[in-house]
């Protein structure tokens, strides 16, 4: 069942995506070579709870971290780590949620520390043009494959593999709620958009093979074949003015972030 939001709803979300955006334009800002992805974690877990929200990921299903920190070859789900130790030429996919007042925000970016190639910086660009494909396609009346397709025909076009096997999905109340939202497929498919919903929209692609590896630990997907992945997520509300980014810092927009 989909849960379509009121207007009050949807700036309760807001806030929760505002403590999201800020907490990861201060994990971007942070990152640097030396630094372990549990360092991370504490730095977002101290602003989450300074600003009045819950880290939505600590404790879900047993998870330990406040944040998702996926390096390199990990797509998503990596547990914050001592042991995993930043370095330049890294990427890692950071991943947050936050709860506030009854109400989920989620959204990832994916960041280079110092250097990396021409090729990658592409993977990371192209992460983020097809999520911002994606947001344009949440309209009134559209359908829920045209965010799929929207995200897909831009990956694709650059030489980049979408993952199949990973979706985003309806987030409110609860992180995740229906439906599920494929990065892949034909627009004009599937169930209509309507005011009210909301989703998190999360291209997740590749350097190489779509299909993936779930590590022993549980949690940490990798893809199979040691290629380089990226991720990009927003939490998008469909509204008649058109779509909502509401994992913004206020007054944001989706420009393109440097990369
Ligand atoms: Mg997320
Ligand atoms: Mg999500």
């Amino acid at each position: 069942m989909i849960h379509r939001k009121s207007a009050r709803d949807l700036d309760r979300m807001a806030a929760a995506g505002t403590i999201v955006a800020e907490t990861l334009a201060l994990l971007a800002e942070s990152a640097r070579p030396g630094m372990s992805t549990l360092d991370l974690d504490q730095i977002a877990e101290g602003h989450i709870r300074a600003s009045g929200g819950v880290p939505t990921f600590k404790g879900y299903r047993g998870f330990p971290g406040s944040i998702c920190a996926s390096p390199n070859t990990m797509i998503v789900h990596g547990i914050p780590s001592d042991e995993v130790v930043l370095a330049d030429g890294d990427i890692l996919s950071i991943d947050v949620g936050v709860t506030r007042q009854g109400f989920v925000g989620d959204s990832a970016v994916t960041i280079a520390i110092g250097d990396v190639p021409e090729r990658t910086k592409q993977l990371l660009r192209t992460c983020q043009a097809s999520l911002h494909a994606a947001v344009e396609a949440c309209q009134v009346g559209g359908r829920l494959g045209d965010i799929g397709a929207a995200v897909q025909g831009v990956v694709e076009a650059n030489g980049f593999a979408v993952v199949r096997d990973l979706v985003g999905h309806g987030v409110g109340r609860s992180m995740h709620e229906d439906p599920q939202v494929k990065n892949y497929g034909q627009a004009g498919t599937g169930a209509e958009l309507k005011a009210g919903m909301t989703l998190a929209i999360e291209p997740m692609i590749t350097d190489g093979s779509y299909e993936i590896h779930i590590d022993d630990d549980g949690w940490s997907i990798f893809t199979v074949d040691d290629s380089l992945a990226a991720h990009f997520e927003h939490t998008v509300a469909i509204t008649e003015e058109g779509p909502r980014v509401l994992t913004l810092v206020h007054g944001d927009s989706i420009v393109n972030q440097p990369i």
